[in-house]
């Protein structure tokens, strides 16, 4: 490289004063797990959101965890989701003792593939757990139509989709309504808002918003406010097997502020989107990404498939030796050590795969994204500047 550009990270939280000090009102109140600051955080989550109910917890996993128990996942059951995406919604499947059924992706959105979804479906399907990969809306209105017709809850794995919006009957809606049965967020750094680490369940179902309360607390009948402020001697009782999922009164009001913020960064990391379409079409090869008609993304990340001639690994050190951080495409679960064997299924009986291990032909779009993809630079705090160095620099590395 010519000269040397200023490093440049692949994401930043947007954090500041109000969040300090919201953190701060929390520690100082004395009441700092699961107390008014999660009630209030609550309550404007599911306002923003347009949900009837948002219940907090300590993180996406474990929200992701509850969601699936509330639509009554067991052991034995299979639930059909994506390979492609964080190792941690497949992971909340088997922690409910099911299988989780991978179909392949949509190369241009790096979502589920509508159109596969019937051919695994069997008579142990229980549920389906799409996800708004990276903040991009998935086809929910086909996957729905899909969905009823099989009689099976949809829950959204909507991790990274805060602030991303869906068109609906003519309307643009958030994701979070939600449009399926649950949706599931999360609020770790890497995401566009963040609490540290939380995560958020909504519904607009009462039963399972109250079935996520008490799972979240121990399987507690009476919640700590209540017990707190009552005139009477009350004893609890544990009506169910809980875990303890809270999120603390210091994340809640840290959340609270950053909710506050959200329709400024959603703005912003639309902007900065665009900026990087116009500015990387100058790139021989480099496959955009396209946001269909009916989403509007939050561009939670910026994923661009590399030309052909390209070498994905080259690139990426290139690119960190110029101080431009990258990461590869998606994950793909199936591929990693902790899904060998019996984990998981793609609808073929085990006994007739022919593919090799770290490969199914199902998956290959999948396979296809996380090994020729990589994840560019986007943050609030972003400068117009930076984005020309992280094309200037990817451009050169392409051309190697
Ligand atoms: C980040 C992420 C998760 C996990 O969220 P945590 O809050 O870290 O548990 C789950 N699913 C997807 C798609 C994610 O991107």
């Amino acid at each position: 490289m010519s000269e040397k550009v200023q490093n440049i990270p692949i994401a930043k939280p947007c954090l500041g004063e109000a969040e300090a000090e919201a953190a701060s009102r929390a520690i100082m109140s004395g009441w700092v797990t699961q107390g008014p600051e999660v009630a209030a955080f609550e309550q404007e989550f599911a306002a923003y959101v347009g949900a009837q109910h948002g219940c907090a917890v300590s993180n996406c996993t474990t929200a992701l965890h509850l969601a699936l128990l509330a639509v009554g996942v067991q052991p034995g059951d299979e639930v059909i989701t994506v390979s492609h995406s964080y190792i941690a919604t497949a992971n909340s499947i088997r922690y409910c003792g099911a299988t989780p059924v991978f179909v392949d992706i949509e190369p241009q959105t790096f979502n589920i593939n509508p159109v596969l979804i019937e051919d695994v479906i069997s008579d142990r399907t229980r549920a389906i757990l799409v996800v708004h990969q990276i903040g991009m809306p998935c086809d929910l209105k086909t996957i729905l139509d899909i969905a009823h017709s099989h009689n099976l809850p949809v829950i959204e794995d909507a991790a990274c989709a805060i602030g991303s919006e869906i068109l609906w009957d003519g309307k643009w809606e958030k994701i979070g309504k939600p449009h399926g049965d649950i949706a599931c967020f999360s609020f770790h750094p890497r995401k566009v808002i963040t609490t540290g680490d939380g995560g958020m369940l909504t519904t607009n179902n009462p039963e399972w918003d109250k079935q996520f309360r008490l799972h979240r607390q121990h399987g507690m009948s009476v919640p700590d406010t209540v017990r707190h402020g009552a005139k009477q001697v009350i004893f609890e009782s544990y009506p169910m097997l809980g875990y303890n999922y809270r999120m603390t009164d210091i994340q809640a009001a840290v959340g609270r502020e950053q909710l506050k913020r959200l329709p400024e960064i959603v703005e912003r990391r639309r902007y900065l989107a665009q900026t990087y379409q116009q500015l990387l079409v100058d790139i021989p090869g480099l496959k955009l990404p396209t946001e269909p008609i009916w989403a509007k993304s939050n561009w939670q990340s910026f994923c661009v498939r590399l030309p052909e001639t390209s070498d994905q690994v080259q690139v990426m050190q290139m690119m960190l030796d110029a101080g431009v951080s990258t990461r590869r495409g998606i994950m793909c679960t199936h591929r990693e050590p902790a899904y060998k064997q019996e984990a998981w299924g793609c609808g073929v009986v085990p006994q007739d795969c022919l593919c090799k291990p770290g490969n199914c032909q199902h998956l290959t779009e999948s396979e296809q994204a996380q090994d020729r993809a990589i994840i560019l630079p986007l943050f609030h705090q972003m400068t117009t500047v930076e984005q020309e160095q992280v094309v200037e620099v990817l451009k050169a590395a392409c051309q190697v």
